[in-house]
């Protein structure tokens, strides 16, 4: 089978790249030994959180990006659930956050009230962005070079990769390690009715025909979850919410943070041939040239806000690609690289 591109993982990520490569007519495969949406993608809250936090240089990229995926959603017709959100105890004094935030007091918490806040389901998300017709259900075990091609578990022939994997450590160096947060997507069904999206120490999403979801991290490690962590978060969010919820489903996933807030994006780097030419790497001095592992490309590390990140991201990658539009320095594997070396030199 021949395609120009492969992409590793059918998540928000995987599906917003086969979006973008779909608007451009380019052929393109997204496999998943799973199926679309088994990672993380599919245990997703999944709220959109424009971050009034600060006016961090993070959450300046994050909102460019909010604003990105909420016109897309529109626009594919994806159901936004938009409703005020409120942050129990949660603001600073920040005047810039104030001018857009209401102190108030609601189910008898203090907090803040934003008048809007999206929430979508994560399956009709992503199944809405991905092109069905390239979707291959397969486990990806082996990538080999070959001339000027690359080939896919000895069958597949393609020109470029994107690895999209999520939690998935494989085909990927130290330097692009993420560190893995577990969390779980509680449903229940509840007679109240809550007209506000709430952010605590655990997440509730107003109601939608009778349901609400509860969505939290509990654990900084790859532990798996246990029935008595969900009746943990049902106690929290009942401590907000008198729920008492009937039936009840849950998912457990892995959020894949990059180790400094911001995601990783671009083409990897050819960490042997970049050190061989840059010998003076190992005294602390800037990289003059970065060599790359040619058509290999990465997309991952999306934390908690996968939902609102991937369409611009993958758009911003296309771009990269097939326009040779540069990457913000932020993203940029250039950068991460750089800053994992003068971490190993700094403990030598
Ligand atoms: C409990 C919880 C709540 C969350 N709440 C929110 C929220 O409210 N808002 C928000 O924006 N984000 C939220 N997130 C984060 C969000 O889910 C992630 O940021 C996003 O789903 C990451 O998408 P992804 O496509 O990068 O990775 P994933 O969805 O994990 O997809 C990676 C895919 O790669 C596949 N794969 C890996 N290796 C291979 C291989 N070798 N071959 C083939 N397939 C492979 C896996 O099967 C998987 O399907 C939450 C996460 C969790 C766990």
């Amino acid at each position: 089978m021949d395609t120009e591109v492969v992409i590793i993982g059918a998540g928000i990520s995987g599906a917003s790249l086969s979006y973008h490569l779909k608007q451009r007519n380019i052929s393109h495969l997204v496999m998943d030994k799973e199926g679309i949406a088994s990672g993380a993608s599919g245990s997703a809250g999944a709220f959109l959180l424009y971050k009034l936090f600060s006016n961090s240089l993070v959450n300046h990229f994050s909102n460019l990006a909010y604003f990105y995926s909420l016109r897309l959603y529109e626009e594919i017709g994806v159901e936004l659930n938009r409703n005020p959100s409120f942050f129990v105890n949660r603001l600073s004094s920040d005047v810039w956050l104030n001018q857009k935030a209401k102190a108030t007091s609601i189910y008898g918490k203090d907090g803040y009230l934003v008048d809007s806040g999206y929430f979508v389901n994560p399956l009709d998300t992503v199944n809405g962005l991905m092109d069905k017709d390239s979707f291959l259900l397969g486990d990806v075990k082996e990538i080999k070079k070959e001339d000027d091609f690359y080939l896919i578990n000895g069958e597949i022939k393609c020109k470029k990769i994107i690895i999209a994997n999520g939690s998935d450590d494989s085909f990927l160096s130290d330097y692009l390690k993420i560190r893995k947060m577990s969390g779980v997507r509680i449903e229940v069904e509840s007679e109240i009715e809550n007209r506000y999206h709430i952010y605590s120490d655990v997440s509730i999403s107003s109601s939608m025909d009778g349901k609400m979801v509860i969505g939290s991290s509990n654990h900084r490690d790859n532990h798996s979850f246990q029935d008595r962590d969900i009746g943990v978060l049902l106690e929290k969010a009942n401590d907000i919410l008198d729920i008492k919820p009937d039936k009840i489903n849950y998912k457990h996933g892995i959020r894949a943070c990059s180790v400094d807030y911001f995601p990783y994006v671009g083409e990897l780097i050819d960490e042997e041939r970049t050190i061989q030419e840059n010998p003076n790497i190992k005294d602390g001095r800037k990289i003059k040239k970065f060599f790359y592992k040619e058509g290999i490309y990465t997309l991952r590390g999306l934390a908690s806000k996968g939902f609102s990140m991937a369409p611009y991201l993958a758009n911003e990658l296309i771009s990269f690609i097939y326009d040779g539009k540069a990457l913000s320095s932020e993203i940029s594997l250039e950068r991460r690289f750089a800053r994992y070396i003068r971490k190993i030199n700094s403990t030598q």
